[in-house]
């Protein structure tokens, strides 16, 4: 604004002018604030490169810069990039007309920081910077010791220094092929190449001991003719083709390409966009973090560290890093590798390929496992537990038929009694007819047979007492419902005409079967029938009890107990079953609770009921066994 007005006017006005302008202009500086190194330089960065700014590792080193330059959120900053492209143009004349590009290019362009990679690009920089960009510190990467050393740097450009160390790359070539004989070279002249010139002197120290095919510098066309016939425990080393000597240039990508498609051994790279193309790998430049580097550097300098203070330092960048579809090819296991390699492009294996599925899987047959051994628990601890509660029972009606027996026992005195009498009275007539002079022995011979048969008699009811009190465990079978209950009949009969009751059984037509222990089931029975008998004890006459069998449906059969007692009162027909409910003086209460204890083990149910004034009756229902 100040210059256009200096040019709108002339003669003393104009200097008057001229001194208002003047001062306007030292106002406006004092005012505009100082660069102080608080704040920083201006947040521009030019990038010069010396490669191809389309290869990929020239993107590589970019991405990895503009990627640390933006984890900086302290503020913005503009990236300029320029790509010299030194290996096709080279000469004074090409240098010269990039001066003047770039000097107009950036004219008004503030730059705070010039990034130089490649020592190519860093001696140029070192050439212009005065005109150009004077004062301007500069940051360089992808420089070697020997060109650091060459350039002489002033103390206002530092960096890092990336050391390649053909050595290494033997190294590797040694551990990828076995007993390795041969090593061949491909790539550009050394004096050519930027940051693997130096491998050319390292060549005789670092292959001691092995044949070397030299193919650096031929053409293409001869490189891939050679490394398509290379001798036996052979690797290449292959440092970079940009151009093969007669006027072909190759992008690095491109040119190491053509030699993989043809090379029958395998190659050693040391640039890691190349692992990905064909190359078993190898100690590789990895321009990610040659970018990364810069980028930090830069960032220090435009935070107002001044590059003076800033140590030029060894770069990191060069990593061990491999190609797994390669060393399946090639046979090389990864114990092979130096310590610390890195494996891409590695199949995954069924694990890592169905890795959710097998975990999902392996969870499935897991849960399955643990519900399967839980229900087997359960069902071992419900095994113990029926196991446990049937023998309970078995005690339980054990305890009940002893009381039974107790209360059985004048009858069975009475049923005794008879035989044992007969036996005496038999005897001793036996003895008078053997006193008498002529005994009659047939007479003899009936009495002992008719002794006999009271005995067998007696025994008879001694034995059924005794099977009566047998404890014996749990039985589950097959069992002919009228049969048992026919068998309780006939062992109370004597007991009931000794109290004056008739008993009737009335069996179904057709035999039924069910599944269960018969003793138990005969227990129930008896318990019923016994209580008829004492409920009938204070009737005068008429004391009958009535037992039916009967199908019920075709799942079921019911046995039922009817009496002609004083029935039950209506509120006692299900408090009957409850535990130690009695009417009776002596009554313990605990027929009908053991009854139903055993018929529902027996998946049955017993019921009471009054059927008309003075018949009780007693029903219970068992499934019926399958048949
Ligand atoms: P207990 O015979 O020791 O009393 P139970 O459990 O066998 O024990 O019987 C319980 C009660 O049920 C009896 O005391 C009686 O009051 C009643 N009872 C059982 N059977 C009959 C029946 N046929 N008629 C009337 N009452 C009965």
């Amino acid at each position: 604004m100040g210059i256009s007005f200096i040019e709108a006017n002339g003669g003393s006005e104009a200097m008057i002018s001229r001194i208002s302008a003047l001062l306007i202009c030292v106002t406006l500086v004092l005012a505009s604030p100082p660069v102080t190194a608080l704040e920083g330089r201006s947040r521009s960065i030019l990038v010069l490169d010396q490669s191809q700014s389309t290869g990929p590792f020239f993107l590589q080193i970019f991405s990895g810069l503009r990627a640390g330059i933006s984890a900086d959120a302290s503020a913005h900053t503009t990236l300029f990039s320029e790509s010299l492209d030194l290996s096709r143009f080279d000469g004074e004349a090409y240098d010269e007309s990039l001066r003047r590009h770039f000097g107009e290019k950036y004219r008004d362009k503030n730059i705070g920081v010039i990034v130089a990679m490649g020592s190519g690009t860093l001696e140029l920089v070192q050439r212009w910077r005065n005109e150009l960009w004077p004062g301007i510190p500069v940051v360089f990467g992808m420089v070697d010791a020997a060109d650091y050393a060459r350039l002489k740097l002033p103390n206002d450009v530092t960096g890092s220094i990336l050391k390649t160390v053909l050595a290494d790359s033997i190294g590797v070539a040694r551990a990828v092929v076995p007993d390795l004989e041969t090593v061949v070279f491909v790539g550009d002249h050394w004096d050519r190449q930027n940051v693997f010139g130096s491998w050319g002197l390292e060549i005789p120290q670092a292959t001691a001991g092995l044949n070397v095919i030299d193919l650096v510098g031929a053409t293409m066309v001869e490189v891939r003719k050679r490394v398509e016939a290379l001798p036996a425990r052979s690797a290449i080393i292959y440092s970079a083709i940009y151009s093969d000597g007669e006027g072909t240039y190759f992008s690095p990508a491109k040119g190491f390409e053509l030699v993989a498609e043809k090379a029958n051994r395998p190659i050693i790279v040391a640039a890691e966009p190349l692992v990905a193309l064909g190359s078993i790998g190898g100690p590789v430049i990895v321009p990610g973090l040659i970018g990364a580097d810069a980028a930090k550097l830069a960032l220090r300098i435009l935070h107002g560290e001044p590059a003076s203070s800033i140590p030029v330092t060894m770069s990191d960048a060069v990593k061990p890093i491999f190609n797994w579809l390669q060393m399946q090819r090639w046979r090389v296991s990864e114990s092979d590798l130096p310590f610390g390699s890195e494996v891409r492009f590695r199949e995954p294996g069924i694990w890592e390929k169905y890795r959710w599925q097998t975990l999902s899987v392996a969870a499935v047959l897991l849960i399955q496992a643990l519900l399967i051994s839980i229900l087997l628990h359960e069902r071992h601890r419900r095994a113990n537990a029926e196991r446990e509660s049937r023998n309970r029972l078995t005690e339980l009606a054990h305890a009940n038929r002893q009381a039974t027996a107790g209360e059985l026992s004048s009858s069975i005195a009475h049923e005794l009694n008879q035989p044992l009498g007969t036996i005496l009275t038999n005897t001793e007539t036996a003895e008078l007819i053997l006193n008498s002079p002529s005994p009659d022995l047939s007479e003899v011979k009936e009495i002992l047979a008719d002794i006999k048969r009271d005995d067998i008699r007696a025994s008879e009811v001694i034995h059924r007492m005794r099977s009566f009190l047998r404890r014996v465990p749990f039985e589950d079978k097959a069992i002919d419902l009228n049969d048992t209950v026919r068998k309780v009949f006939d062992f109370l009969s004597v007991q009931a005409s000794a109290r004056n009751v008739a008993l009737y059984f009335e069996p179904s037509g057709e035999p039924i079967q069910v599944r269960g222990d018969q003793v138990q089931l005969q227990q129930v029975i008896m318990n019923l029938v016994v209580n008829s008998m004492d409920a009938m004890a204070a009737i005068p006459n008429g004391r009958a009890v009535i037992g039916r069998t009967e199908m019920n449906g075709g799942s079921s059969a019911v046995i039922s107990i009817l009496d002609s007692g004083p029935g039950i009162p209506a509120e006692k027909l299900n408090e009957v079953f409850d535990p130690f409910f009695t009417t009776k003086k002596q009554g313990m209460g605990i027929g009908l609770s053991i009854s139903r204890t055993i018929v529902q083990a027996h998946k049955g149910r017993i019921w009471a009921e009054n059927q008309r004034e003075g018949v009780a009756a007693f029903h219970l229902s068992l499934p019926l066994a399958l048949s």
